[in-house]
């Protein structure tokens, strides 16, 4: 019966930590998968995630079911985390949320709502994207396919390409949209390029749907990281959202995130609510309880709040500092070669331009564990390795 069942291939990203892991060399340096590590590249729980772990503990709490839709305190603070407290949106009743698995399980809830209200619609991703936006819409049988992001050689947004795909794109299509420090490329559209993109959405009547997992990471400030949803809900589109608190509360292991609807009224809200309920009950039922009391904790203490931004800024600020490192290791190493895409990238990653050749290089001979794509997450690397990658990089464009 399943002697036929062919073998899956490794996933492009965690596949890398497992070979990471078997690997024996002592030099080992894991880039690839986006996870923040301090300094000794260890993984780090968040102080304010401690405390709020401690308040919960300390109110000896049910483990009862959640609702369908998730925590309430929760829901509120991750749509204000999104919008902005006090939005008209929200006072309006005209915002749909619901509690999911992290950044993905809240994606594949907004495919699987796709698939059931829009059919037929594509979903345009961008070129290149993370690599799981592909399975996401696909194993949920929505078509996709690319408009046009990264321009090579700029090293920054094409962003004609993208404004022809776009345009090319039938009404009623979906675009997928980095909210910010777009993986794996770290470029983003510079705020006239976000309001001419949500022109575009209006005028072709294209649904926006914004992968928000790195609120907070882009410029280490929470309001200025959802930038481009709120323009968007403030030219008077309709949006779909996926938050995960996977990266900036560090929670990966807990999957907490949000499927965020803004739409036109209250009525439509609490009838979208109610589907996203019901595709949620099949797929998992009801989301898990203790990461989301975690984040409400957060969100909704100020003295918590105050200080997770602290936080944050550390966390970001630790990979901008790295960053700027790493360029000047290679300008010292290569100066005949630009490498000022490095700190021009923001957000988790650095996208190198290696090619998949170079990428073997860095890997086999230097147990540098990256993607293939050419991407390395910067949240892996320290002060005491730059000398080390930069060496190996060089190396390898030189191969
Ligand atoms: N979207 C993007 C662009 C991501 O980089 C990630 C995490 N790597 C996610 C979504 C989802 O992550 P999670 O499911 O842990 O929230």
């Amino acid at each position: 019966r399943f002697a036929d069942v062919a073998q899956a291939p490794p996933d492009p990203i965690l596949g890398v930590s497992e070979a990471f892991r078997a690997s024996t060399n002592p030099n080992k340096l894991n880039l690839g998968v986006g996870a923040y590590r301090d300094e000794d590249l260890k993984p780090v729980v968040l102080n304010v995630v401690k405390k709020a772990e401690g308040n919960i503990f300390s109110r000896n709490e049910n483990k009862e079911y959640l609702s369908i839709e998730g925590l309430e305190g929760f829901r509120r603070a991750t749509v204000d985390l999104l919008l902005g407290q006090g939005h008209p949106a929200i006072q309006e009743g005209r915002v749909a949320a619901i509690q999911s698995l992290s950044g993905t399980g809240s994606l594949r809830v907004g495919a699987a709502f796709i698939a059931r209200f829009l059919k037929g619609a594509t979903v345009y991703i961008s070129n290149p994207t993370w690599g799981n936006h592909r399975n996401i819409f696909g194993d949920e049988g929505v078509e996709w396919k690319h408009y046009r992001y990264f321009d090579a050689a700029t090293v920054g947004l094409d962003f004609k390409g993208l404004t022809e795909d776009l345009t090319a794109a039938p009404p009623g299509s979906v675009v997928l949209l980095h909210g910010c420090a777009h993986n794996p490329t770290g470029v983003d559209p510079t705020p006239e390029q976000w309001a001419a993109i949500a022109d575009l959405c209006k005028e072709r009547n294209l649904l926006p749907f914004f992968d928000v997992a790195y609120q907070g990471f882009a410029t280490g400030d929470l309001d200025k990281d959802a930038f481009a949803p709120r323009l968007f809900v403030e030219r008077g589109l309709e949006i779909l959202v996926s938050q995960s608190y996977s990266k900036n509360l560090g929670l990966y292991g807990e999957r907490v995130g949000a499927l965020v609807m803004v739409v036109q009224d209250k009525e439509s809200a609490t009838r979208c609510l109610s589907q996203l309920k019901r595709l949620a009950r099949a797929l998992y039922s009801n989301p898990p309880t203790h990461g989301a009391k975690i984040a409400a904790e957060v969100v909704n203490n100020k003295e918590l709040f105050d200080e997770w931004k602290v936080e944050m800024r550390g966390m970001a600020g630790r990979i901008e500092r790295v960053r700027g490192e790493l360029q000047a290791a290679l300008e010292a190493k290569c100066p005949q070669k630009d490498w000022s895409f490095i700190t021009r990238q923001i957000g988790m990653f650095s996208f190198t331009g290696l090619s998949p050749a170079q990428v073997d290089n860095m890997t086999n001979k230097h147990a540098v564990y990256m993607t293939r794509d050419g991407r390395i997450s910067l949240a892996g690397l320290n002060s005491a390795k730059v000398e080390y990658l930069a060496d190996a990089i060089v190396d390898s464009v030189r191969n």
